[in-house]
């Protein structure tokens, strides 16, 4: 049996590990006392089918089934609404069919979402198929399966230093030593940092931050039932969580890896552009945060063992999707290291190797 350590206690490297552990021995290192603390725990926390590149909507579609089934199922309703101003049909028409989002009247997105504005709403689509998961349940679930196949799930275990002698890498910890014959980076944002502590070229994995505000309910509202709604050019959106509403400018602002607060003004901007389309302005904040979401050059995720070294395995640059393309991106990375035959198809394969970034 193969002994594997995987960096990162986010979902890459739970679902990563709850795959890998039926055929290995696995130990999670993660810094944080916490799962989740970073990336993962920040999301949205929305399965969209359409969303993303034509490699990330094969692994959502892939992960559908998972998504509904497993463990009870992780997915409730939520519904996806897109609205615009007269100035953005344009846009509209774009995200509407990249999305599969069918237009709808003006009426009918008035009572799905009641604060959007009559006078300045021009153009509304909608679509049905789009639920919250639960996350926390998901990476909890993730990490259950890992003890229950006999691997090890360690947090306040910052990976300090990587090292190999022979086969073995070694990795250092306050929490002591740990040596594997395989060493999977799922570190999130700082994916390349540990690629270069084990003496492995960087791919290029750029952290960009979005912020996110948590308000009072609008107008005294019941949010529960709302969809998410989003503006065009996905230039905010907004979502209830639990009788509030989370709004989010929906930047992309490259930074450098840490633990991301939600930046002032990006925030003001982006409240400003969401209540340019709805009724009710915003008066207070519940709360506020930022996490970071994490791209390769090309936006796809990195999935997989490294071509000139196979013992360092990828699985990083999630970027906006880490939840909703999990289960099929863990299958696949195991499929990759255990030398199975991948489900998916080759080309979709081939557009998540980390090979596409090596000459
Ligand atoms: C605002 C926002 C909204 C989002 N909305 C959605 C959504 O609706 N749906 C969706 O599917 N996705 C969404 N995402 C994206 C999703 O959250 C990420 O793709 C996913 O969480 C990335 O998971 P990860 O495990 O790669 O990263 P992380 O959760 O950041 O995990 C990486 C972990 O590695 C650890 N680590 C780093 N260095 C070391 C080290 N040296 N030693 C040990 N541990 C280390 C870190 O502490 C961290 O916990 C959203 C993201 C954000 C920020």
């Amino acid at each position: 049996m193969r002994d594997i350590v995987i960096i990162g206690g986010g979902i890459a490297g739970l679902s990563a590990g709850a795959r890998l552990s039926a055929d290995a021995q696995v130990t999670v290192l993660e810094s944080e006392s916490a799962l989740g603390f970073h990336a993962s725990g920040r999301s949205a926390a929305l399965f969209e089918q359409n969303y993303g590149l034509p490699s990330t909507v094969a692994l959502n579609k892939a992960s559908a089934d998972y998504h509904w089934h497993a463990n009870g199922g992780y997915l409730s309703p939520r519904g996806f609404l897109l609205a615009a101003r007269a100035d953005e049909h344009a846009a509209f028409e774009k995200d509407a069919e990249t999305l599969g989002i069918a237009p709808i009247s003006l009426e009918r997105a008035l009572e799905l979402v009641p604060i959007l504005d009559p006078e300045q709403l021009a153009y509304a689509g909608y679509h049905e198929e789009a639920y919250d998961i639960d996350t926390d349940r998901m990476m909890q679930d993730f990490a259950r399966e890992i003890r229950r196949n006999g691997g090890a799930v360690i947090t306040d275990a910052p990976v300090s230093a990587i090292s190999r002698q022979g086969e073995i890498w070694q990795v250092s910890t306050p929490k002591g030593n740990h040596s594997a014959t395989r060493l999977v980076n799922a570190a999130g944002a700082w994916a390349d940092q540990i690629a270069g502590m084990a003496g492995i070229a960087p791919i290029g994995i750029v952290p960009h931050r979005r912020s996110m505000a948590r308000l009072p309910a609008p107008g005294g509202h019941d949010v529960s039932r709302w969809p998410m709604f989003f503006g065009v050019g996905e230039t905010w959106y907004a979502k209830p969580d639990a009788g509030a509403l989370l709004v989010s400018p929906a930047e992309e602002d490259p930074v450098d890896p840490h633990d991301a607060w939600a930046d002032d003004m990006v925030l003001a901007e982006g409240l400003a552009r969401y209540e340019a389309i709805v009724t009710e302005p915003v008066t207070r904040l519940l709360t506020s945060w930022a996490g970071l979401r994490s791209f390769s050059p090309d936006r796809a995720l990195v999935l997989g063992p490294e071509p000139g070294d196979p013992t360092f395995v990828w699985c990083a640059a999630q970027g906006g999707y880490g939840f909703q393309t999990a289960p099929a991106a863990s299958q696949l990375l195991a499929d990759l290291v255990m030398g199975r035959a991948p489900a998916m198809p080759g080309d979709v394969v081939a557009s998540l190797t980390p090979d596409r970034f090596r000459g």
